[in-house]
């Protein structure tokens, strides 16, 4: 490998984030190689891209998945579960943290303890564990990047003004929302939605749960508390704006009245190639915008009581510690009972509110603590779905 050419791990590889990773790095054959990849359920899917991008080493679920991507690549080296993730999350210069959900932790602290750049979109795992990797980044130099296309986009207005560690004349940071498919019902428009409705994204195609999150405004909720751990500000210094054309994707307000905005079509390869790219930006041109033609983009403020998640974020975000972290996992099972057709849509909100009401404030202080806090928040969450 030639010094300019950097190594890639990409987690969560057969995913929505994961499969527009894989088409970036197509594109860049010169400036990257995929070294390792690792997926969950789709096993196939999996050896095929082994094979394309000629993988050294290829992470899996258990011992079965194990098996069957030894038989079909023999010369791979396989790797297995959380320890498997935890290789090889050391293992690259640069590693896409693309898993979904808590899943993710293992990855995004291997990453930043290895001193590797991380380059994530697993908002769970920095939401869930922003103490903890708080403690990772404090007192050194750390690589971490959002590929989270708010984020990203806060990244390029802070890094234009030449500050993204520190915040000395920022205001605020405005998160844009999309509004997601249920924007300007009211609460009452809201009670019979199905699962085909919430599952139609107007701007982005993502994976389920993340599909589900925008149309609660869990996504958005989520994305503040990722924003306050990314760039060390307070829940309460971040504003979510709806604007439901998703071109300006997100904005930081500076102290003297000025807004710094990014805007291009909404197209993830472009935070991910940002992500991969930095300090150089790749000449792909995704998301560009040729304003030869009129383009009307609008802005209003969220409808907090038709969507009670966004409140239900920043008060996890104020109370601290632990309860991100319950409300994420609370979350997560809401949103696979509700996929799974055991809850409706209204059910999902009320039962990571009255999850989140059963945090005793105990302080994450380790990686098995949060743990135990994730498990003991899934099975509250799993009672009261039950009691349902
Ligand atoms: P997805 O469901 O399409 O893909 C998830 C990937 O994670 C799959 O490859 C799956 O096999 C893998 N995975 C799941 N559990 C795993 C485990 N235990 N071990 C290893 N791999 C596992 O999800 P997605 O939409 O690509 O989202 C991935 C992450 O990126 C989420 O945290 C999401 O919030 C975030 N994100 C996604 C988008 C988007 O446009 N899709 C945008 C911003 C942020
Ligand atoms: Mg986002």
């Amino acid at each position: 490998m030639s010094a300019s050419v950097r190594s890639v791990a990409l987690l969560g590889a057969t995913g929505s984030i994961g499969t527009q990773t894989l088409d970036v790095l197509r594109r860049s054959p010169d400036q990257f190689v995929l070294t390792a990849i690792a997926g969950g359920s789709r096993v196939d899917e999996l050896i095929a891209i082994a094979r394309e991008f000629h993988v050294a080493i290829v992470g899996v679920l258990d011992s079965s998945a194990a098996a069957k991507v030894r038989d079909a690549l023999p010369q791979t080296r396989v790797v297995v579960g959380d320890e498997g993730l935890d290789e090889l999350s050391r293992s690259a210069d640069i590693v896409v943290n693309a898993v979904m959900g808590f899943a993710g932790l293992t990855a995004t602290l291997g990453a930043l303890d290895a001193g590797k750049r991380l380059a994530l979109a697993n908002k769970e795992s920095l939401v869930a564990a922003a103490p903890l990797v708080d403690q990772v980044r404090a007192g050194r130099e750390t690589d971490l990047v959002p590929i989270d296309s708010e984020h990203c986009a806060i990244h390029q207005c802070l890094a234009g003004a030449g500050s993204v560690a520190g915040l000395p004349s920022v205001k605020r940071l405005l998160l844009t929302a999309s509004g997601g498919p249920f924007r300007g019902r009211s609460a009452a428009q809201l009670h019979n939605v199905t699962k085909h409705d919430a599952l139609k994204h107007p701007t982005w195609s993502m994976g389920p749960k993340i599909t589900i999150d925008s149309s609660t405004l869990m996504n958005k909720g989520l994305e503040v508390l990722e924003a306050a751990a990314l760039f060390g500000i307070s829940v309460d210094r971040v504003d979510v704006v709806v604007h439901p054309q998703s071109i300006v994707h997100s904005m930081v307000e500076y102290v003297d009245g000025a807004t710094i905005a990014q805007l291009s079509h909404p197209d993830m390869r472009l935070p991910i190639a940002y992500c991969l790219g930095l300090p150089e930006r790749l000449n792909h041109g995704w998301g560009a915008i040729s304003f030869t033609e009129a383009m009307t983009l609008t802005f209003e403020p969220p409808d907090r009581n038709a969507f009670p998640a966004l409140d239900l974020a920043y008060e996890a975000g104020r109370t601290g510690q632990g309860a991100p972290a319950w409300l994420s996992a609370a979350n997560e099972v809401a949103v696979a009972a509700f996929l799974d057709d055991r809850i409706s849509w209204r059910d999902i909100v009320p039962i990571v509110a009255d999850t989140l009401a059963h945090y005793d404030g105990t302080s994450l202080t380790s990686v098995e603590i949060l743990r135990e806090h994730d498990a003991t928040a899934r099975r509250t969450a799993e009672k009261m779905i039950a009691s349902l």
